[in-house]
Parts: structure tokens; sequence; C-alpha cells
């Protein structure tokens, strides 16, 4: 089965590459113009009339909610655009809190009570629904029985079109709460954080006079993708795949990433293709991805847009998500989003760039040329070093999962240990805060290539830092901790959450330092009123910035030292959630209440323990069904064999000892599938209780069973193993 896969594969492969494959397309069909299926501002513009035009533009501007006496009319021209679009059904979008989306379809066509039908989408029907929320997770919040839940449009993220086979529909992002008016979701808090973050950031424009015609501030995103791509015949091969997303058996090939020959390689032919194919469908719906490449590991990629504010960009990276996994089975190919589908090599994550930028485009991170004299940026900046000293286990709390679990601290991403790493030209500067008043800038000057046709190139004052979780990157902050399955809202809420926090207090402390002149101060007097609120500022929470080498032990030891929380796990990290400090913050913004920050831990730790529940049941039964049963018939060939030269009279002794070794070793997988089916039964409780018993007992379980089938891996016939390996999952391109 498995030759005739790889057989498969490879025609596959070279039917796409001649151009005789059934998705073959030409190159002007991948050129679609962006945002075609987008009822985009233009499109507004071309149909609605002028007045409700400028009303709802205002309205997009401010951030606001739509004026209902506007409502009928915009939904009549979004619902006559979707339908000469080809749409038939509409849907509010949302995000619960499952971590995916989730939509519920409803045709635009009413009965008229005389046997035919109308068509019909009225303002109410646009701007809310009501789905049963009942089979959500609510983390305690709600009962089963409680079954009300309304979705609300947002209507700052653009409604537009998902094509399918047969049918086209319209999708409207929504933020999801309860009867109550609880979140329950990932967009609600979102929303609600960008608004807090918003006022605060607005409140420190306004001691510099820097807030003239700056309505809002909003948080920007940008997230770069990873993933893997495999053939998909073996895909359906692999159970462990299919049910957890990640390989719970499987022996690392000859060869891994070892001679670097992957990353920014040239992209696979089918690869590139499923790749442009899936860039057109994104630029339909309005994503603007921009970059493509092959990531560290084999079969690895990565996909990035360009950043947009954080809750379109959280919308997008859902759908950049859902179209890669949607187009990947057009080129036979079958998308991994998982944090670590193989062992041993490179997992995938998602680096969350991060910045605040005013309605009037101002980037608030930008530290411009001559740095230390701009000092709204150091307060900036400060209110960043500050919330994520103080807030790093919550930094670790909002990524952690148990996918991500294999990843942080591995020698491949970032260590659970959040620190920030601020390059020279920061460090420098915040070390003159520190010292008193900054005087000078750090430059990187130029670089003489040596060559006489090769331009001089400006350096940058800091090299890159591959190593930190949260690293400061010209002009915005890079949350590389994120997983790769991971829904960005929730980082961004935290991100939105704490640095508001801190901008609020500096502002708070800074006008208290300005006294009476607060309202006009003299540029000395704000100076000098910044550098006393930053100076001790920088001295207390400096701690947190970490430049060197996170692989490192030294770094463990050195953290250690310094007090930085290093939360190893889910189950560790999660509690952070629950902490006063935590609640405080989220309720003093109005994005949280204590009761809802509660359902969110009761939820994450529920997720873990059933996801580890579902590993441990999909390994058990892979071991039993498939591995022990070929590792059977390979005892047998190997006991027939011996029996086969005693009776011919040929000395079988080497043979009949590397039988006894060979079923010691089955007997010992067989006693550790029965421990884990044990350890299975044995843990019990709820919630996080639940979670650290199976990541105590459960875990070691798991990998000890592993153990012994990648060893046997190594010794049982080839033609007999029942899985597809990794050198043919990660080698078939
Ligand atoms: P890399 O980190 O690999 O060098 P890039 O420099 O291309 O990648 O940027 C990575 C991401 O950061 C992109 O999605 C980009 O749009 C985003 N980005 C750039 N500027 C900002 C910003 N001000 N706010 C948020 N994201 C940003
Ligand atoms: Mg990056």
């Amino acid at each position: 089965m498995r030759l005739e896969a790889i057989t498969g594969a490879a025609t596959w492969h070279a039917e796409t590459a001649n151009g005789n494959g059934s998705v073959h397309m030409t190159p002007s069909e991948h050129h679609a113009t962006f945002g075609d299926d987008v009822f985009s501002m233009k499109v507004m513009r071309e149909r609605l009339p002028k007045a409700v035009f400028k009303k709802l533009e205002s309205t997009l501007k401010r951030g606001d909610a739509l004026d209902p006496s506007i409502a009928d009319t915009v939904a009549n021209a979004m619902k006559d655009w979707a339908i000469e679009n080809g749409a038939t059904h509409y849907t509010h979008w949302f995000q619960p809190l499952t971590g995916l989306t989730a939509e519920k379809h409803d045709s635009f066509l009413s009965p008229d009570g005389q046997g035919g039908a109308i068509v019909e989408f009225s303002g109410d029907a646009l701007t809310q629904g009501e789905p049963d929320a009942s089979s959500f997770p609510s983390g305690g919040i709600r009962a089963t029985f409680e079954a009300r839940g309304y979705t609300a449009w947002d209507a700052t993220s653009p409604v537009f079109l998902r094509r399918g086979e047969n049918q086209v529909t319209m999708c409207i992002p929504t933020a999801f709460v309860s009867y109550t008016g609880e979140a329950l979701d990932k967009k609600t808090p979102l929303l609600r954080s960008m608004d807090a973050v918003s006022k605060a950031a607005i409140r420190v424009l306004e001691i510099f006079g820097t807030d003239a015609g700056v309505s809002r501030v909003y948080s920007t995103c940008g997230a770069e993708q990873e993933y893997f791509l495999i053939d998909r015949r073996f895909y359906y091969a692999r159970p462990d795949l299919v049910l957890t997303g990640r390989t719970l058996f499987g022996t690392q090939a000859a060869k891994a990433h070892e001679l670097d020959d992957h990353y920014f390689g040239a992209i696979p032919q089918r690869i590139l293709a499923c790749m442009a194919d899936v860039e057109a469908e994104l630029y339909r719906l309005g994503v603007p991805v921009k970059t493509r490449h092959n990531e560290v590991s084999p079969s690895q990629y990565e996909i990035a847009p360009v950043f947009e504010n954080a809750n379109v960009s959280s919308d997008h990276q859902h759908l950049i998500m859902q179209v890669l996994q949607s187009i990947a089975p057009k080129y036979g190919l079958q998308c991994l989003l998982h944090e670590k589908p193989f062992a041993v090599i490179n997992g995938s994550g998602k680096h969350n760039n991060w910045s605040l930028a005013t309605d009037t485009g101002v980037n608030l991170l930008d530290p411009q040329d001559e740095t230390h004299t701009n000092l709204q940026f150091m307060v900036f900046l400060c209110a960043v070093l500050r919330a994520v000293d103080i807030h790093a286990d919550v930094l670790r709390a909002c990524i952690a999962s148990s996918g991500n679990d294999h990843r942080l601290g591995a020698n491949e991403a970032p260590p659970a240990i959040i620190s920030i790493f601020m390059g020279e030209m920061l460090t420098d500067l915040l070390e003159q805060i520190e010292k008193g008043a900054p005087t000078k800038t750090k430059k990187g000057g130029t670089m003489d290539l040596g060559a006489h046709t090769l331009p001089d190139l400006p350096r940058h004052a800091g090299d890159r830092n591959r190593t930190s979780p949260f690293a400061f990157t010209g002009n915005k902050f890079e949350f590389r901790a994120v997983g790769s399955t991971a829904s960005i809202s929730w980082p961004n809420t935290v991100m939105n959450v704490i640095v508001a926090e801190s901008l609020d207090e500096l502002a708070s402390q800074i006008e208290v330092k300005l006294g009476t002149r607060k309202s006009e101060p003299t540029e000395a007097q704000l100076k000098q009123a910044v550098l006393a609120v930053l100076k001790p500022l920088v001295k207390e929470h400096k701690k947190v910035i970490f430049n060197g080498d996170g692989y490192s032990d030294a770094w463990h030891d050195e953290a250690e030292k310094r007090g930085l929380p290093n939360l190893r796990d889910t189950v560790d990290a999660l509690p952070a959630l629950k902490a006063k400090k935590c609640i405080d913050a989220f309720k003093k913004f109005k994005v949280l209440t204590k009761a809802e920050i509660e359902s969110r831990f009761n939820t994450y730790a529920e997720q873990y323990a059933t996801q580890i529940e579902i590993e441990a049941k999909t390994t058990s039964s892979i071991a039993k069904r498939s591995i022990l049963p070929a590792a059977i018939r390979h005892q047998t060939d190997l006991a027939e064999s011996v029996g086969a030269l005693q009776s011919a009279d040929i000395d079988a002794e080497e043979q009949r000892l590397a039988l006894e070794e060979f079923a010691g070793m089955v007997n010992d997988l067989r006693a550790k599938v029965i421990t884990l089916d044990e350890a299975v039964e044995s843990v019990g409780g709820e919630g996080i209780k639940l979670a650290a018993a199976l990541r105590d007992t459960v875990i070691p379980a798991i990998n000890d069973v592993r153990e012994l089938a990648d060893e046997l891996e190594h010794h049982i016939a080839d033609d007999l193993w029942p899985l597809p390996t990794y050198q043919e999952m990660l080698f078939v391109k």
C-alpha cells in the first residue's frame, strides 16, 4: 500500500508539473484582483446612496457600531452584491473558544406565502444573529440548557464571499456573546482590548500634544504562519495525523535539516503551484499575503501577510489557515498546521508582529533617526517593557496549548521563559535613560561589501536574534512563541490589555510629575517629568531584557537568578490567568470580567486534557492494531527462518539470539501499552487537576510506548511496517 502511495504521489506530481492535471491553471487565472470577493469601501461607495455611504464611512473610521437607521439600506446593497456574485446563503462567522471559526448558513430565500420565494436580507439579519450557544465551550459561564447566544457584526472587519464547490456563501465577521452579554468568543475581548489600548495611548499622545486629529490608536498585527505540506495519501494512512494533527510514532529519516538545504531553498513545483493557488484565493478575499518561502524543516513552509488592524488581521489569519487547508487537497497535499507534526525536526509557530498606530498613520513604535530625542517613543517602548515584565506569566499562559508544549523550550523555538530582545541600539538607549538623560543614538553605519559592483548597504544598529520569544524588530514587537494552530486574537488581546495598563499608569505618573504645569508644559519640563518616570521604570524592569542566546543552558540559570518565571508546560502556565494581577488588569480595562477570565482558564485546561486523552487513546490503538501485529508477523518470519536453518543443519544460533532479542522488545511494547491503558483508566478529576494528572502519568506512558515502537521500526522489514515513514512523508514532494 505504501509503495502504491509513493508511486501515486510521484505520478500526481508529474501530471501537475506538465500541466495535464485537473487543477492546472493558466497564470492569468492566478491574477485575481485583490479584494474581488470583499464588500469593500469601493463596492460600498458604488452601491450605497451617497448619504448612507458617508455615514457608514465615518462610523467605520471611528470604529463605532453601525447606525441602525442605515442598517437596512446597507444590508440590501450587500445582499444584491452577494447574489450577483453567486451567493445563495449568508452566515455570521465567529471565533468561539474552540480556537477555530464557526458558521451556520442561512439562505437569502424566504417563502412568499404563495408557493414561491422572495429574496430577503434585513438590517437586523446583518447586524445580529442568534446561534444556539449550548454546544460551544463556555468554561462554565453557561450551563448546557442555557442555550441562547448572540452574534453581532464587527463592521470594521469586511464582509466577504467564500466560494466552494456548488456554493458561494456571504460571511459576516461577528462577535459572539451569551444571553447575559458575557463574551463566549475570542473576538469580543479583542475588540474591547483594542478600545482599551486606544484610550490609554491617546492619553499619552495628549501629554505630548501629538493627539491632534487622532481619534483612535489601533493595535496592528501581521502574523507569519508556518506549516507543513505532505502528500495526502500518507496523511490518510496515518491515523495519528488524522486524529491528533501530529505523528505519535516515527523515527527520524537519515536526513533532516542538518544540511540547512531546505530553508529559503528553491520551492518544489507542486508546492509552488499550491501556494500560488492559495494566494490567489486569499487575494480574492482581501487578505494581503506577501511572502512565501521554504522553512527550516523538510516540507515546511511559511506564508506572511502585510499587517492590518488587529481584529481584521485576526479574521484574515483564520482565513489563511482555512484556505491553506482547503486548497492543498486539490494538489494531492495535506496542510499540517500542528505545532509539532514530527518529532525531532523543527515544529511550526506563528510570529505575531504587533505595534500601535494612530488612525492618521503614525507607527508609535517607530524609533526614528534620532531616537534619543524621541521622548514619546521612549514612553511607548518603556510601557511595553514594563508590561512584559509584570505580565510575563500571562503572556506565557496565553500561548499555552498541548501542541505548543512540544515547541517552547526545545532548541528550535523560543524558550518558555518570556524575555524581550531589545537589540543594541535600544539597550544602549535604555541604559542612558537609567543613568539620566539620553544624549546619543547608536548608529549602524554602512557596510562596504568589498566588490565594486555591489552597493554599500545601510547596516541596522543591531543584529537579529531568533532565539528570543519577544523581540523588537525595527518598528514593532514580534511575539514569536505563538503556536502555529493558535488564533492570534487571544495573544493580541493580552498584549493590548497589558500595554494599555502600562500606558495608562505611565500617563498618570507623568501627569503627577508635571503637576500644575500639566496643561502646557515647556519642552524642558516635559523631558524632566518623562525621564523622572522612566528612569526608575528601566531600573525595575530591565531584568526582562535579554539579548543573548535564548537556547543556552546558561540563560535558563541566569533567568532563574533574575527571578523570571519559567513555566514549562500548559499545566504550569495556565494558572497565571487566574492570578489577581491578571484579573485586575482585565477588569480595570473592561476587557474580561473575573467570570469571563475563569471561563477561559477552564476551557483551555479542558482542551489540554482532551487533547492528551485523544493522543493516549490513538497511541494505544495504533500500537495494538498496527504496530504489534506487524511486529508479530516479522517475528514469525524470523522464527520460520531459524527453524529452516536448523532443519537444514545450519548453525542458527546468531539468528536465534536476534529472534530472542526481538521477541523481548515485542513483549516490552505489549507491556508498555498495557501500562498506558491503565494510566488512562486511572486518571480522574476535571479541569486543571485532570490536566496535571494526564501530564504526570499519561504523557510519560505515551512516550514510553513511542520509544519502543520507534525502536522496533528500525528492526521490522520495510514491507511489513504499517505506517508511512518520516522519510516518505517528508521527502516525497
Ligand atoms: P521577518 O520577521 O521574517 O523579517 P517581515 O519583516 O517581512 O518578516 O515582517 C513580518 C511581519 O511583520 C509582516 O507580516 C509585516 O507586515 C509585519 N509588520 C511590519 N510592520 C508592522 C507593524 N507596524 N505592526 C504590525 N506588524 C507589522
Ligand atoms: Mg519574523
